[in-house]
């Protein structure tokens, strides 16, 4: 297993850092945008020792990719496992994989793309292409065996997924092309793995990469936070994935703090009361100013409470994060500026493709938030440069 996104500066305080970085030529799509292009992840050299380091042969190579537009770090990927295991079956799954599908069949150079998230699926294929029997074929996602994070050679922290999918369609989301339905693990057997990695593994920090970690607490976030109390597992956990507002009330604001969450983000947006119901209605200013008020109540200062909101949506005005901003403030917690991203399939993104000065349908390079794809007049990269910065140099009081 070689994490190709492993830190190699571990400076954060949680077991994060930095990503390695190097500095390499501008694909041609990107030629006229005045920034540097650089290629995060493992550089060549370490990657090939790894590889040298191998005793025996894979049988398959699987690999995963993240955003749409970090496509070309994976080519390389490819071309590199190819140069080396020549005729080892090269399995391309992940998020670019499923949702730019045609694109990474045709460029990538894998055997295989692999298309959504059915575990079911994979193992069929790994079984196909090794020739392999599986004890149990049809594992699902709620009884898969934990990732093999003890292949680390250094595990600082893991990040645990406690369920699939989320049951709302946010026009900008891609989270139901991911997952087929909304998936929950049983809170026990999450609170077995937490145990697992905390006892065994001197872990203490988990982040959970949910995408609905909240949604129904009362049968999901409760009884397994709850269970983790009573194990006295001492951790701290982080949640990079925004949490639904709605359903934070004293009962989970309490839990939140009392079990040790230390990265609180939730998902917010904007605070135009139109724009919240035509994207998906998830939540409302009321809702959320409800949530401060219990997240303080907890013991949570305003400075950690982070609350997203997306700058550059197709057609939007600066004025709507600016309004949205000194909402956030207003209410007592943190704005955090995100760059829109736009994303296939999304029916967000047939707006974007009108208003974006890029060809999105074909290059997915155009997808990376920080050209600003939906730049216009109305709202344009140095608009979103200045907010950015002003956020930065405010304080939550
Ligand atoms: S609530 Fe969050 S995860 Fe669910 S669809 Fe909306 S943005 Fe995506």
């Amino acid at each position: 297993m070689v994490d190709c996104l492993d830190f190699y500066n571990k400076t954060g305080k949680y077991g994060d850092g930095n990503f390695f970085k190097t500095r390499i030529e501008k694909p041609a799509p990107l030629k006229l945008i005045p920034r540097h292009f650089s290629q995060y992840g493992l550089p060549e050299e370490i990657l090939l020792k790894r590889f040298l380091l191998l005793e025996e042969k894979p049988d398959l190579i699987g690999i995963t990719s993240g955003m749409t537009h970090w496509y070309p770090g994976v080519f390389k990927l490819v071309e590199i496992t190819r140069n080396i295991f020549k005729e080892v079956p090269v399995i391309l799954g992940g998020i670019y994989a499923t949702l730019c599908y045609d694109h990474a069949q045709k460029h990538s150079g894998a055997d295989v793309v692999f298309k959504g998230g059915n575990e079911r699926e994979v193992l069929k294929l790994i079984s196909n292409l090794t020739h392999t029997e599986f004890r149990n074929p049809n594992s699902a996602f709620c009884n898969i065996s934990y990732p093999a994070f003890d292949l680390y050679p250094q595990l600082d922290y893991v990040s645990i997924a406690t369920s699939r999918g989320c049951p709302f369609r946010c026009t900008y989301c891609a989270s139901h092309l991911l997952t087929d339905g909304f998936y929950r693990r049983d809170p026990v057997s999450v609170a077995d793995e937490i145990e697992y990695w905390t006892a065994q593994f001197h872990v203490n920090n988990i982040a959970f990469y949910d995408d609905a970690l909240l949604i129904e607490p009362e049968t999901h976030f409760i009884p397994m936070m709850k269970e983790v109390i009573k194990r006295g597992v001492e951790c701290n956990f982080h949640t990079p994935n925004a949490l639904h507002i709605r359903a934070i009330d004293e009962t989970v604001a309490d839990l939140l703090f009392r079990c040790g969450f230390r990265t609180i983000r939730l998902g917010f947006e904007t605070s135009v009361e139109k724009n919240q119901i035509e994207t998906g209605g998830k939540v409302t200013n009321k809702e959320l100013q409800r949530a401060i008020r219990y997240l303080k109540r907890a013991g949570y200062p305003g400075e950690e409470i982070g609350i997203y909101i997306m700058a550059g949506l197709p057609g939007q005005r600066v004025g709507e994060a600016e309004e949205s901003i000194a909402f956030v403030r207003e209410a007592g917690a943190k704005p955090i500026l995100v760059e829109y991203s736009p994303i296939p399939h999304t029916p967000l993104f047939e707006e974007a493709k009108k208003f974006s000065p890029f060809d999105l349908e074909k290059e997915p390079l155009f997808h990376n938030n920080t050209i600003f794809p939906c730049q216009w007049d109305g709202f344009t990269l140095s608009d979103f440069r200045r907010l950015k910065e002003k956020v930065r140099k405010e304080i939550v009081g």
